[in-house]
């Protein structure tokens, strides 16, 4: 807070104490850098002065002052959010965060600066700054995309937060982020917490905060024939550079759909009988297998691939993943 006294910077809406204000300044730098959000600040409070005026304007009018920001959805918000003030206190902006957090438009961070800020409540307002201050100087090597460790960096927030002065603490911290422990080149070497930041004394300010983005997950259907004839069955090793790269299976047929019928092995190979086993269900990290397997009692001829044939008895000296090992075990007895 003491940096903050002296280094922060003159905006518009800095000392700000109406709630009307706060909100619509978060509002705008939601989604807008402060450069060009100054001047649409200012253009707004000037047209719609209050609740009251904003809330009783036709919505295309307020849209208007906003063309150019970018999504709209925040302009829209803001009126609903005006009418429901009207509607629900009188015209009056709720004074608790409960209340605040209600109006539509407002998650739990606008309503964390505006508590903190117009009312003084103590609200720890973590935004995208204070989630890399944070990290950087505890050292928080937690996936900053998942919701838990905004969770967790909050909770931290709440037991350093300045009762008397919450704002001043929210505001301090977020400015802390935004010109000096920035994203790249933070300013360590001139810190006040140069000597403390885990981040700092580990080098490891590129690395933190960690966001490591939702993988989509991928379906897949794995289809095993296990052909016994006169105790002699077939196997590949996997060569692809895939999952289970060098580990050995049964000749696999993948299929990007499920499909339940034994059928499709002759559409591949050729015309034989197989009995359907048994289904698994295997999830690894960014895969889901179903994998089904089918006995074939004869033998296949036509060796193609890397098929190669072994003694029943000799499969367990065969690596394989750890689905098909427990099939392999249930061929064994
Ligand atoms: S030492 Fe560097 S990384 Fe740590 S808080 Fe200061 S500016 Fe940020």
């Amino acid at each position: 807070m003491d940096w903050f006294e002296e280094n922060q910077r003159t905006l518009p809406w800095r000392s700000e104490t109406d709630p009307y204000k706060i909100w619509i300044s978060e509002i705008i730098l939601q989604q807008t850098r402060v450069n060009q959000g100054w001047n649409y600040y200012l253009r707004f409070i000037e047209q719609f002065t209050d609740v009251k005026t904003l809330a009783e304007s036709p919505l295309k009018e307020v849209l208007k002052v906003w063309q150019g920001l970018g999504y709209y959805s925040r302009a829209r918000n803001l009126h609903t959010a005006a009418n429901q003030i009207m509607c629900n206190h009188q015209g009056v902006f709720p004074k608790n965060y409960l209340d605040i957090r209600k109006l539509k438009g407002i998650g739990d961070y606008t309503a964390a600066a505006i508590s903190s800020l117009a009312f003084q409540l103590p609200y720890p307002a973590v935004d995208g700054n204070v989630i890399r201050v944070m990290t950087r100087i505890f050292g928080i090597y937690e996936n900053i995309s998942q919701s838990l460790t905004v969770k967790n960096i909050t909770q931290l927030c709440e037991k350093m937060i300045d009762t008397e002065n919450p704002g001043n603490f929210n505001q301090a911290l977020m400015e802390f982020g935004a010109i000096h422990c920035t994203p790249k080149k933070p300013k360590c070497d001139d810190c006040p917490f140069g000597t403390y930041c885990v981040a700092f004394t580990r080098e490891h300010q590129t690395i933190l905060p960690l966001k490591l983005l939702k993988t989509k997950i991928k379906y897949r259907y794995f289809h095993y024939f296990i052909f016994l004839k006169e105790n002699k069955t077939l196997i590949e090793q996997r060569v692809e550079n895939d999952i289970w790269k060098n580990l050995y299976q049964f000749p696999l047929i993948e299929t990007e759909k499920p499909i339940e019928s034994q059928d499709i092995a002759p559409l591949h190979w050729g015309k034989f009988t197989s009995v359907f086993l048994k289904e698994i269900k295997h999830k690894l990290t960014h895969q889901h297998l179903t994998i089904r397997f089918y006995v074939v009692n004869e033998y296949f001829s036509e060796v193609t691939n890397n098929w190669f044939s072994v003694s029943v008895d000799d499969l367990e000296n065969y690596p394989f993943p750890v689905v098909i090992g427990k099939i392999v075990h249930d061929i064994l007895g």
